[in-house]
């Protein structure tokens, strides 16, 4: 059994952490000089010394640990995380077994109970995201685990925390049987290429699952749709598999292209009918602007941070000038699917963002729908920076 080293908890946090909030930050230990090991067990006290809860010592730009149980009684070993995945699989009871969509979160940190990992399921291979040396310590006990309570062909890995809490690269294969990349994962029955041993990324952002197929459903038949931030055009495919005339995906990054046309191609969608540009979108806005071209659906999905070699985006100060942007260039009565990552602001925000765009320009709208993370990334209810993605779909009304 792992020592766990007993730790004092700063008054003024105390409350929050025993009412359920899940992460530790220096602010919340009286001293953190004591944490030395990352993957420690933290026994939480009170200044009497009462037990408030279980947690462990891990770094991650968030903070630095979670909270794991407030049983004073409950081990933290591969019993304690077979509970744990046994619970989260039970929540996505009959998504393993539906044929049309292969692809989806299987545990979301936090919100399964355990914060700074996550694992992603891809047809039979499971994906796990390591967000510190801390939790990575678990690593032995938690395959132990998953292998014991979950069937799959193999699993992979990534470990998101070097200094910058970036991807560490490395031969991300961890057991089982090797996968033959590109998987051809199926959401909703539309094929997405994915690559699980590739760096960070995998060529598709599970979150979105939702919103991709809202377009493709309600918004996309017989439309132009320009998807901004493209990356591998995953929203341009699903609205192409709704029927859109045409899609134009615009994305900085030079991989972009080939990914797109990889995107298209697993389903079978001519990619030469459609636009694929390695552009900064800022300079795309110029272009179509000068060109006066107009779109039905307009897709605005930034990171929450960016820099390119002219601008740099940052979500909070910036959304309500690409939104006037792309007002600029979407039809009457067209709609812009507005979509943020950004954990630093809730949908209120979001919102204000919005209606500031409208109102520099003079425009009416309205909401017509509001999405936010599916429920296979559970959120915990006393973590609202969890529920980070917000999408709304603006519908563009007369001028004021
Ligand atoms: N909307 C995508 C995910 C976007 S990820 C999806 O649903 O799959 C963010 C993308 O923005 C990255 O691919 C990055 O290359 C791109 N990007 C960042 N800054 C950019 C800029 N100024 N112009 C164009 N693309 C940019």
């Amino acid at each position: 059994m792992k020592q766990e080293l007993a730790i004092t908890l700063n008054d003024k946090y105390k409350e929050g952490i025993k009412a359920g909030y899940p992460l530790l930050t220096k602010d919340s230990l009286e001293d953190s000089s004591q944490l030395t090991t990352e993957g420690a067990i933290l026994k939480l006290e009170d200044r009497q010394g009462r037990f408030v809860a279980k947690g462990y010592y891990g770094n991650q730009n968030k903070g630095i640990g979670w909270v794991l149980t407030r049983d004073e009684t409950e081990e933290i070993n591969q019993a304690f995380f077979e509970r744990r995945l046994t619970r989260a699989l039970r929540h996505r009871a009959g998504m393993f077994d539906d044929p049309e969509t292969t692809a989806f979160r299987m545990f979301n940190g936090e919100g399964d109970g355990i914060g700074g990992v996550i694992i992603d399921y891809y047809d039979g291979f499971f994906l796990i995201s390591w967000y510190s040396e801390g939790v990575y310590q678990f690593k032995e006990q938690l395959v132990a685990a998953l292998q014991n309570i979950a069937e799959f062909r193999g699993i992979y890995e990534k470990k998101r925390f070097d200094t910058k809490g970036q991807y560490i690269e490395d031969d991300d294969f961890v057991t089982g049987e090797r996968g033959e990349f590109p998987l051809i994962v199926k959401e909703n029955g539309v094929n997405y290429a994915v690559y699980l041993n590739d760096g960070a990324m995998t060529g598709i952002f599970l979150d979105q699952r939702e919103v991709r197929q809202a377009i493709k459903e309600n918004y996309a038949a017989g439309k132009t749709v320009l998807n901004t931030f493209s990356y591998t055009g995953a929203f341009s495919v699903a609205a192409a598999m709704g029927g859109a005339s045409k899609t134009t995906s615009v994305d900085l990054a030079k991989r972009s292209s080939a990914k797109t046309i990889e995107q298209f191609s697993v389903n079978a969608i001519d990619y030469e009918s459609q636009d694929i540009l390695v552009m900064d979108v800022f300079n795309y806005f110029k272009y179509a602007k000068r060109k006066e071209l107009k779109f039905d659906v307009v897709i605005l999905d930034p990171p929450s941070f960016a820099r390119s070699k002219k601008y740099t985006f940052s979500t909070s100060k910036d959304y309500t000038n690409l939104m006037k942007e792309a007002i600029a260039i979407t039809e009457d009565k067209g709609i812009i699917v507005a979509s943020t990552n950004s954990a630093s602001f809730g949908m209120k925000k979001f919102k204000v963002f919005i209606d500031k765009a409208f109102k520099d320009l003079g425009r009416k709208y309205s909401i017509v729908e509001e999405r936010s993370l599916p429920a296979d990334f559970r959120v915990d209810p006393k973590f609202a920076e969890g529920n980070y993605l917000k999408v709304l779909f603006v519908k563009l009304g007369e001028r004021i």
